[in-house]
């Protein structure tokens, strides 16, 4: 496990614990537009010249470090997401996208008939700030279902735009100016800018790869008096780590002993095909301080409907929501109506749901094998990531740049989830929430790599 002391010399910090772990923030800021998270990442420098080390340009990384005009500079460097870059290089192109976390294909039927009944039925006004009853009631029957955890659907679950808006007005309600969130890298995109946004920092502790383990000491050490929370995911975008039950209790045990807060990405819950989904809720002593986040998007395939949700204590949830009423106040009525319904399905959709995606998993990992690909199989999400050095290429950016145009296929270059980079550079993300034929398509285009 690298413990950062070796980058964080680089991050301006006069911080006596910086030997541990990387931390930006607020006072770093210009440094932290050096180490930009997703600045025009794919496409051509506003002067013409293209970004990355394509055309036998030398290699710079990040590509801008040019101030945004009008942008507040606790968002300078943050640019363009590199989800929206790379959907933008897969319709030039007509690429099979494997980039973009979305599925090609529809959710079930009986979701997508409950919201066109509720739209008919005229549920078509601002619900209830919080989330429409019946929703609520359904998450909370879920959170009993699955993880034997009881919570008050009126006082303690809190419906949002997506785990996006719910991942923002928890940073945004939680953190003061100058708090730390410890969290792990590769990281989920938005983390990073919506702890700028709070005026918080980050404290990272790295995943590595192959494995993506991390000792246990670092992640202690990376805790400090100005800590305010752990923010992790589990199971893990874009690694398809699943946390074991050990480390998370290592974390809960942390977050008693430190007295901090959890929040817990489990937006991937349902989508585990090797080991277990724990809910860091369910572990002792946590239910009181953890924020559990999760996405109707994935669970139920309708990424677009942008319904998400969190499961906190009461005085924890009342803070969450002086930020959320700000921000949208409720969210696609018809479509709350709709997910009620979905997370009342019975097993047989949870258990149909999994299979179909382990055989996407497997149709994908052994493709991308076959092309020749290093594949780091995931234990859960629908996301893998594949060393590309076994086929010649060293730069995953450069490699993401090149791959629509060259072949028609599209992914992620996941250094984007990492301050730092190095440790992502040689990996590549494919996303398997694609149809089988689609999946097929792709490597059959991805075969003509070495042509
Ligand atoms: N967290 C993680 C780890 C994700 O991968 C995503 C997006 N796919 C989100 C949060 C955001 O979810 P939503 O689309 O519901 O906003
Ligand atoms: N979470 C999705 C992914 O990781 C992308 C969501 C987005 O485009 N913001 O691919």
């Amino acid at each position: 496990m690298r413990s950062h002391a070796d980058t964080s010399s680089q991050e301006g910090s006069s911080d006596p614990h910086r030997g541990h772990a990387v931390c930006l923030g607020r006072g770093d800021q210009m440094e932290h537009d050096r180490h930009a998270l997703s600045v025009g990442y794919l496409l051509p420098a506003k002067d013409g010249r293209r970004t990355g080390s394509a055309g036998g340009v030398p290699h710079s990384r990040p590509m801008s470090t040019a101030r945004s005009p009008h942008l507040v500079s606790r968002l300078q460097g943050f640019g363009t997401t590199v989800f929206a870059e790379v959907t933008a290089l897969a319709r030039q192109y007509d690429a099979v996208n494997l980039g973009q976390g979305a599925p090609d294909f529809d959710g079930p039927d009986f979701i997508k008939e409950a919201a066109i009944e509720a739209i008919r039925r005229g549920d078509n006004q601002y619900c209830r700030m919080f989330g429409e009853p019946t929703l609520n009631s359904a998450i909370a029957e879920h959170q009993r279902r699955f993880y034997d955890l009881d919570y008050d659907p009126d006082r303690e679950i809190t419906v949002y735009a997506g785990a996006t808006e719910a991942i923002f007005a928890t940073l945004a309600a939680l953190c003061e100016t100058g708090d730390e969130v410890v969290m792990f890298e590769p990281f989920y995109d938005s983390y990073r800018a919506c702890l700028a946004m709070a005026g918080a920092r980050e404290r990272v502790v790295t995943l590595e790869a192959p494995s993506f383990s991390y000792e246990p000491e670092t992640l202690e050490r990376a805790i400090n008096p100005r800590t305010r929370a752990i923010l992790l995911n589990t199971p893990h975008n874009p690694t398809g780590k699943v946390f074991t039950r050990a480390e998370l209790e290592h974390i809960a045990m942390l977050c008693c002993k430190h007295d901090i807060l959890a929040i817990s990405d489990e937006v991937y819950e349902h989508l585990v095909f090797e080991g277990e989904h724990v809910c860091l809720a369910s572990l002792p002593g946590m239910r009181d301080r953890t924020i559990v986040i999760s996405s109707a998007g994935k669970t139920f395939s309708f990424t677009g409907w942008k319904i998400g949700h969190t499961c906190a204590p009461e005085p924890i949830t009342r803070a969450l929501r002086t930020a959320h009423q700000f921000v949208t106040y409720c969210n696609g009525t018809p479509f709350q109506h709709a997910i009620a319904a979905g997370y009342r399905a019975d097993d047989a959709y949870y258990e149909t749901f999994l299979e179909e995606y382990r055989e996407r998993r497997d149709r994908l990992c052994r493709g991308l094998a076959r092309v020749g690909f290093g594949v780091l199989e995931p234990a859960g999400t629908y996301f893998v990531l594949t060393d590309i050095r076994p086929l010649g290429y060293q730069d995953d950016v450069e490699f993401c740049r090149m791959l629509p145009e060259k072949v028609g296929v599209a992914a992620i270059p996941p250094s984007s989830f990492y301050v730092n980079k190095e440790a992502g550079r040689h990996l590549v993300r494919w996303a398997f929430c694609k149809t089988l034929p689609m999946i097929d398509e792709a490597i059959r285009r991805l075969e003509g790599l070495g042509s």
